[in-house]
């Protein structure tokens, strides 16, 4: 089985972006900055992010006095892994026990996957966790969560047709009564037509501050990263709603083109320029497997996305 670092190149790669290519000629011109503005955007890189990228590689061309394209392109992994190295930031639990965390997203993101992924990254460092399946209007979520607590040999608070507020609110008692070091809550992606979701969401997070003065600790979306502008689109929705602290960008094995990094890199720049917090990408999902969930590193990704 490949490496996830080359799953996330072949993924990236096979999308045919093909911002390597721009690099292959000899000379350093306008037809170069134009054919790389076109690849970046293809990329899902967005106006925002290409226009930045370009202006600060321009810059580093000017410093560095670059003769050469490859010496570009070296010179554009550098910009591209300062503007993620914000994104860089590894996931700490236990400074409150039990930690917990909510993790929200569309149906289809990836989100059950994810959970069942962290559980087990979680249980490795020796964490005991208990999962709360806040997904009360589809039975298929309570049973897909349940599998992946199977899996993980981890409790699961689950109450059929409940309501997702109540069912949150208990797991967190039952996390503080059971000695666990982390709740995490599995919420739904989609209602029933006559409710609205963020209000829905909002009303978890209410009433998780109700069971845990201090909680929720993280507010955690996972977005599909196939989705390209509109996974940008998604952060910023639920942000406004919940204040999110964290990401986790799933299937960059698959067809994504990876340049939406960049873009909510500099969403989340901005973001804390206006005295935000930071939202990190804590994970990026490279795969359907229980061990498909990697830390993100900014230079890695980088390279993945030029190569
Ligand atoms: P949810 O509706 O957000 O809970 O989404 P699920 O967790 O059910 O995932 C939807 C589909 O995406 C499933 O078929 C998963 O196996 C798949 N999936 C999730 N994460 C990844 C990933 O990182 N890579 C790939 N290739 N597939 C993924």
């Amino acid at each position: 089985r490949a490496s996830w670092f080359s799953r996330l190149k072949q993924g990236l790669a096979r999308t045919g972006s093909g911002i390597a290519q721009v690099f292959t000629g000899t000379r350093i011109d306008d037809a170069l900055y134009e054919e790389l503005e076109t690849a970046l955007l293809m990329a899902d890189t967005g106006v925002k992010a290409t226009e930045h990228l370009l202006r600060d590689l321009k810059q580093r061309v000017k410093d560095t006095k670059a003769t050469d394209p490859a010496q570009v392109k070296a010179l554009l992994i550098e910009g591209v892994a300062e503007l993620l190295a914000p994104l860089e930031r590894p996931l700490v639990v236990g400074e409150f026990v039990p930690t917990v965390i909510m993790v929200v997203g569309v149906n289809g993101a990836g989100k059950t996957t994810s959970i069942g992924k962290l559980t087990r990254h979680l249980a490795e460092s020796g964490a005991k966790v208990l999962l709360a399946a806040a997904d009360t209007f589809r039975a298929a979520a309570r049973e897909q969560l349940s599998v992946w607590a199977g899996r993980n040999q981890v409790e699961i608070v689950s109450q059929e047709g409940g309501d997702p507020a109540a069912v949150t609110f208990d797991a967190v008692n039952a996390g503080r009564a059971r000695g666990c070091d982390v709740v995490i809550a599995d919420t739904a992606g989609r209602l029933p037509t006559q409710l609205h979701l963020m209000e829905e969401l909002k009303k978890i997070r209410r009433v998780i501050n109700k069971a845990d003065a201090t909680a929720p600790h993280q507010v955690l979306l996972v977005v599909d990263g196939n989705t390209g502008q509109n996974a940008l689109a998604q952060v910023k929705s639920f942000d406004d709603a919940l204040t999110l602290t964290g990401l986790i960008v799933t299937k960059l094995d698959g067809t994504a083109k990876g340049g939406v990094l960049a873009a909510i890199a500099l969403w989340v720049r901005e973001r804390q320029a206006a005295g935000g917090g930071p939202v990190p990408v804590y994970f990026i999902g490279v795969g359907e497997q229980l061990e498909d969930l990697q830390t993100f590193s900014a230079r890695e990704f980088a390279s993945a996305l030029l190569s």
